[in-house]
């Protein structure tokens, strides 16, 4: 648990909008600040963040929240740990540990403890032979250590984990041992490369051999609860922030390209680690909101892997780039080839998707045949037939025609018409309850209570009581907040309240009315109101019982009570 003090100093310390816009772009726009929202799959600026209130809101699909719900949303992590984020972001000391209670503990303490002995045997006079195998291949010391490469050597791991007091199924399951007739260690003589998740947290390594022709190059570590190859983009961990700043995400094959692109400075690169792009890699990248260029391998199957690829990313409405590599087999290669400065001239020109997919449509054709190159064209229109885009369709048809000599309305005439038709986005959009009149008041007594604390203290004073569960307890968290922090802002309310079952509603109530300015007079008409509404609900439940006493004196009674009641609310 993280003390509430800390909680509310990190986030009175927090911009909110300096901290979404460390995950997406926000753009001013009047008060606030608007960007896509990363919650629903959004095509416009739909997410406002408020740097008043410091809350933001999606008013496609109605998420809201305080800076902490945003990193914990975006992140999918628990609320410490988003708590804890943001006090790194800001440079707030605070002495929590993320892995308190996290599932799979041990699984991430022995991969742990596998980086730190791999990085120690490095440095040793055993690890001289890898550590000369990395240096002449241009790895710097710095990259080495930024990237906690290390060496496994013989079987020494298994050993020292299972005196540590881990059992055989845990050094197993971390996938470091296999088990023979013994256990013994999966990664002999290689140099291990750590794999991090999302979060930079280690989860398993690739290694590779260094100093025997082994067919095997690389294994890499066998999936586990902690680590699932799909779900993993090599290197995304660090390039988050370089893509904020590009906003351009560079995807290649290989991890070691990726250490190499990076090694040169060029930050912003994950590695798909010879996997084909899942849902997992697909919203990973969305969430960089970037642009996307591949730089696959310089064979075959790396070009069908960036036709793959980019089909699916351009399917999830990303924009797609391509660099083709030329004479070297890939990233790292040509690098070490050509140099750094080359590289970089390189990285200048990509093409666009759908150029590089007319490149590839013509290889392997010989398009001085006639079949040849009526099926070149024919998938050229096919292909145009997938996109919605006019310009394109225009330029490309006026290309073809000109270069193959083919008249143009031909092609033009195996263009389709597009479907007008608007394809409904699916949006979980929050159902907005209809409210009676009192109910309405009661949201907007609870709204101006969480804005200032003078309505709070009317409300003590004057009411006290809303007669309704939903808005009675959120009423009372807001007397309880007071009472605790003798102040209250919005902010600072949600994190109070997110455990809450009415955590909802605070939301909905804080959103409606946003834009209203509290004052005195509304207030009192309000407390006015409500203890009508009080009254009313008495006098309901007094008739109630005198429908249900059976006894003649005691509903006489009750029956006087009731006029009372009623001369009174008049
Ligand atoms: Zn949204």
């Amino acid at each position: 648990m993280i003390p509430s003090e800390d909680i509310d100093k990190i986030r009175s310390n927090s911009n909110i909008v300096d901290i979404i816009s460390s995950y997406i772009n926000l753009e001013p726009k009047g008060k606030n600040f608007f960007g896509i929202c990363p919650f629903h799959d959004d095509h416009n600026p739909s997410m406002s963040v408020s740097p008043e209130k410091q809350i933001y809101t999606c008013f496609v699909c109605g998420a809201s929240g305080n800076v902490f719900t945003f990193v914990q949303n975006y992140e999918n992590i628990s609320f410490p740990d988003a708590v804890s984020a943001v006090a790194k972001k800001i440079g707030y000391s605070l002495n929590y540990k993320t892995d308190i209670n996290k599932p799979f503990k041990e699984l991430y303490q022995l991969v742990d403890i596998a980086t730190k002995y791999y990085i120690n045997n490095l440095n040793s006079a055993y690890g001289k032979d890898a550590k000369n195998y990395l240096l002449k291949r241009n790895l710097s010391e710095e990259i080495i250590k930024e990237f906690n490469i290390g060496v496994s050597l013989n079987n020494n791991l298994t050993k020292l984990l299972s005196e540590k007091g881990y059992s055989e199924k845990q050094i197993i399951e971390a996938s470091i041992a296999n088990k023979g007739d013994n256990l013994y260690d999966i990664f002999q003589r290689r140099i291990t490369f750590p794999i991090n998740n999302e979060r930079g947290e280690t989860v398993a390594f690739s290694a590779r051999v260094y100093n025997e022709d082994n067919t095997n190059k690389y294994i890499n570590s066998r999936e586990n609860p902690i680590f699932k190859k799909g779900n993993i983009l090599f290197n995304y961990d660090k390039a988050k922030n370089e893509v904020n700043k590009s906003k351009t995400v560079i995807v290649v094959e290989g991890q070691f390209d990726a250490i190499r692109l990076y090694s040169i400075g060029i930050k912003n690169v994950v590695a798909t680690m010879g996997t084909a792009f899942t849902k997992e890699h697909i919203s990973l990248l969305k969430k960089l909101n970037a642009k996307i260029i591949l730089m696959m391998d310089n064979d075959e199957a790396g070009e069908k892997t960036a036709i793959s690829s980019g089909e699916e990313l351009i399917k999830n409405n990303l924009v797609v780039e391509i660099i083709k590599l030329s004479g070297e087999k890939d990233p790292d290669d040509y690098i070490i080839k050509n140099g750094a400065d080359k590289f970089k001239e390189l990285l200048k020109s990509p093409i666009s998707f759908f150029e590089y997919k007319l490149q590839y449509l013509k290889s392997n054709k010989d398009l001085n045949k006639s079949k040849d190159l009526a099926n070149y064209i024919n998938s050229v229109i096919s292909e145009l037939n997938k996109s919605d885009d006019e310009i394109l369709k225009e330029v490309t048809i006026n290309k073809i025609s000109k270069e193959y000599n083919i008249d143009k309305e031909v092609l033009t005439k195996k263009l389709i018409v597009p479907d007008k038709k608007i394809i409904p986005k699916k949006i979980n959009k929050k159902i907005i309850p209809r409210l009676n009149k009192y109910q309405k008041i009661s949201e907007a007594i609870l709204y101006m209570m969480m804005k200032d604390k003078k309505y709070i203290k009317i409300y003590d004073r004057d009411l006290g009581y809303i007669p309704d569960k939903e808005y009675g307890q959120i009423a009372n968290d807001i007397l309880a907040y007071y009472k605790l922090n003798k102040d209250i802002n919005i902010a600072d309310f949600i994190s109070f309240e997110m455990k809450s079952i009415y955590y909802e509603t605070v939301l909905r109530i804080i959103n409606k009315y946003e834009e209203i300015e509290p004052n005195y007079e509304e207030f009192d008409d309000y407390i006015e109101a409500t203890k009508k509404w009080i009254k009313e609900e008495q006098i309901n439940k007094l008739k109630n019982e005198i429908d249900n006493e059976p006894d003649i004196n005691r509903k006489q009674e009750l029956n006087d009570l009731l006029i009372k009641l009623k001369k009174e609310s008049e």
